[in-house]
């Protein structure tokens, strides 16, 4: 294993789908692997790092997620499993020891270090949760060493941030109070964050806390009291580490658009017997402030047929608020899992007619795609190029998860990430 590398530059129609059936394919899959969350993650847990436990590819895939982001002191890095490792030349254990001590003691403010594993480091059978106790005992309490796998060409890029966050769930102290408490689970901007807290606060909501935290010595209380609203529809497996702990999962619609927000907010205030007039009160300027945006740019979209490849998850409820919100007609729907209790408040909402697919068979649903000839394909970096180039405007679905989108003041944000490209041909066309 090298020294580390990437450390100086890291850069509407009501009947809905619940009964419908799904199409289920289990082909080739154009897929992110999970290391791609680092990429919001560690903008959001201040005083975490990214370790890396991978090869060149790895710090490549991170470095041009990252695109042009340069931090004089980045929090996340790459240590490179070379040659000499996978062919058991070298005791990666011991290098990955020497690594993170470096590491350490270039960078005391580090209090939280992830050791992120990848193929490669599975490939060789390195095992980091036992690399991560063994450095505990080292390291700790100044830092506190977890791991968790963002590996996989068989799974997606969302994915890394449920396993980043499932692991923090066991170091989540027990709660010692029996009064109802508001866990918002997933990854958000600050200022959504902050957004979130006034309206909950003018719920009278509380108290509310965050996962993940900004600091890793925030991490909240969890037990039978924590009543856990999803924020982000891919975490499965953190949702179920939760709730093994005794966290009430409160079913809701994503907070995407003016009625996903009102519905998921409406069902925290039910969980606290808020009466719906009091909770009217709070949402309504938000809920009409947003619906003014979203207008501007029903001209744009009403009416356009929008198809989905599977990518980030966030494709059900994005579909729902396009074709709710904005007048769109999804085609297509493709998702990577159905998570269907995460979903349960979503399905309903969909169209009736619009085809559901779960998993991925590229060169089916890139047929499926081109018979339909839509107005704008949602999909991931490695399909946009070439669908462009024969003539689709597509839309990255990478770009859903880096930017704001959340929150009715975010609403008319979403609506113009979608907007764009079409804008944008339709200016080329004249
Ligand atoms: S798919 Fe595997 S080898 Fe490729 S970047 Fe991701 S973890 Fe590394």
């Amino acid at each position: 294993m090298s020294s580390l590398a990437a450390l100086g530059r890291s850069p509407a129609d009501q009947a809905g789908c619940t009964e419908a059936p799904v199409l289920r394919e289990r082909g080739q899959r154009e897929v992110f692997c999970g290391l791609t969350g680092i990429i919001w993650l560690h903008r959001k847990i201040q005083d975490a790092f990214f370790l890396v436990v991978g090869s060149r590819t790895c710090a490549h895939l991170i470095q041009s997620a990252a695109g042009v982001m340069i931090f004089a002191e980045p929090r996340f890095a790459t240590a490179i499993i070379d040659e000499r490792d996978l062919a058991g030349l070298a005791d990666a254990n011991d290098e990955l020891d020497r690594v993170v001590g470096q590491l350490l003691a270039r960078r005391p403010d580090i209090r939280l270090l992830f050791l992120v594993g990848s193929c490669p480091s599975e490939v060789i059978k390195l095992d980091l949760s036992r690399a991560a106790q063994r450095l505990n005992r080292t390291h700790s309490p100044d830092v506190r060493v977890l791991n968790y796998s963002g590996s996989g060409i068989e799974t997606t890029f969302t994915q890394g941030e449920d396993a980043c966050l499932a692991s923090l769930v066991p170091e989540m102290p027990a709660s010692v109070t029996s009064a109802p408490a508001l866990l918002v689970v997933g990854a958000l901007a600050e200022v959504v964050e902050d957004q979130m807290r006034r309206l909950f606060a003018a719920l009278g909501i509380g108290p509310v806390a965050f996962l993940p935290p900004r600091r890793a010595r925030e991490l909240p209380a969890v037990g039978p009291n924590t009543r856990m609203l999803l924020a982000q529809p891919f975490l499965a497996d953190t949702a179920r580490a939760l709730e093994a702990r005794g966290a009430v999962h409160l079913p809701a619609p994503f907070p995407l658009g003016a009625e996903g927000t009102t519905g998921w907010l409406r069902a925290a205030a039910g969980a606290w017997g808020i009466p719906a007039d009091r909770s009217r009160a709070v949402t309504e300027a938000g809920e009409q402030r947003a619906r003014i945006v979203l207008d501007r740019h029903r001209e744009a979209l009403a009416g356009r047929r929008i198809f989905f490849f599977p990518d980030s998850q966030l494709e059900i409820p994005l579909a729902r608020f396009l074709a709710r919100e904005l007048g769109m007609r999804p085609v297509e729907i493709g998702t990577p899992y159905l998570h269907r209790a995460h979903l349960a408040a979503e399905l309903p909402l969909l169209p009736r007619d619009v085809l559901l697919s779960e998993g991925q068979d590229v060169d089916r649903q890139l047929d499926r795609c081109r018979a339909e000839k839509p107005d704008l394909v949602v999909c991931g970096l490695g399909l946009a190029n070439p669908l462009e180039a024969e003539g689709f405007a597509t839309k990255w679905s990478i770009e859903l998860v880096f930017t704001p989108i959340q929150g009715y003041e975010q609403a008319g944000d979403l609506a113009e990430l979608f907007a764009r490209p079409l804008v944008r041909r339709q200016k080329l066309r004249v």
